[in-house]
């Protein structure tokens, strides 16, 4: 899918930076209203006829969309950007033209993910947040319970880092391009009781203002994220999506892409816990006083142009 022939299309009826906080679904034969992770049989669509839904849900049932919010139809006979809005709105489905790693390397894909959790485990969440590639190598040499990294996974790593996003369908710029690449701590602010990091000065100053205006049943559901900690990420999504890079990427940004590395936060209703990365949160009152208070930008909207899903609670900084 071009990228360009979508941002065209979209700024062409008069969305692409102009409607702060208008939404845009696409009308489909099966538009559901609910995600279509339930375990049961996925309907295969006739949307167009070399990209029809083959498969189904993610072994470990991840998100529940209740509701696809509905306020424009979008009308085109153009069946590449409906394809693309198709996509990204049942993100959790495999598609023909999806983009799977090879036999080999899903298993080592499986060692890396598991290394990268027990990482996590023995350096800690918040340290292992911005953590770096070369402190990551020495950790997993000093410590057994860590183990040190294959040369097939540390083949692995550099493809899933240095591999162009585009050819499995993310279509956002590249944010961090050296896997070398350190986040100083003397940039950054700890909230307290959150567990994560802020950039200093614009996403703390907003995150500040957001709970002065909103209230304190805002809280940081993920604040700053490294190279490493995405990767982490990504690798744990890619095994859930049996190594579908193209499923794993419509919910999470591949590493070097996320825009937690450089400032971008995701925010949460206290009382709604995991079900804040989901799109209830755009059901809560302190989601409609973000809106209605204006000076929010959710940066993966409904008809985005980066092939990733709707994200309500993610709050672009710059
Ligand atoms: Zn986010």
């Amino acid at each position: 899918m071009d990228r360009r022939k979508v941002l065209g299309y979209l700024s062409a009826i008069g969305v692409v930076g102009i409607y702060g906080s208008r939404i845009l679904t696409v009308e489909t034969p099966d538009n559901n209203t609910s995600n279509s992770d339930s375990g049961a049989e996925t309907t295969t669509t006739n949307i167009s006829s070399n990209d029809v839904v083959i498969s189904n849900p993610e072994p470990i049932k991840p998100v529940i969309i209740e509701k696809i919010p509905t306020n424009v139809a979008i009308e085109t006979s153009d069946t590449a950007v409906v394809d693309y809005l198709y996509k990204i709105q049942h993100f959790n489905n495999n598609f023909k033209s999806d983009v799977f790693l090879g036999p080999k390397k899903f298993l080592d894909l499986k060692r890396l993910s598991r290394r990268l959790n027990r990482a996590q485990t023995i350096i800690g969440y918040l340290n292992f947040s911005i953590l770096d590639f070369p402190l990551l190598v020495k950790y997993s040499r000093n410590y057994p319970a860590i183990g040190k990294f294959t040369a097939s996974e540390l083949e692995l790593i550099d493809e899933l880092i240095t591999r162009s996003a585009r050819d499995y369908g993310f279509f956002g710029d590249k944010l961090i391009a050296n896997i070398n690449d350190k986040i100083l701590p003397r940039h950054l602010s700890k909230i307290s009781s959150s567990g994560q990091y802020l950039y200093k000065d614009a996403a703390y100053n907003l995150y500040k203002r957001i709970q002065d205006d909103v209230g304190e049943r805002v809280v940081l559901t993920s604040g700053v994220r490294g190279l490493m900690k995405q990767l982490q990420l990504f690798s744990a999504k890619a095994v859930r999506t049996e190594g579908n890079l193209s499923r794993a990427s419509r919910s999470l940004a591949p590493p070097g892409h996320s825009y937690h590395g450089i400032g971008d936060f995701d925010i949460g209703d206290i009382k709604l816990g995991k079900m804040n990365f989901t799109e209830k949160f755009s059901d809560t009152d302190i989601y409609k006083k973000l809106v209605d208070l204006g000076y929010i930008k959710i940066r993966y909207r409904s008809n985005n142009t980066f092939g990733v899903r709707y994200e309500p609670w993610h709050i672009k900084v710059s």
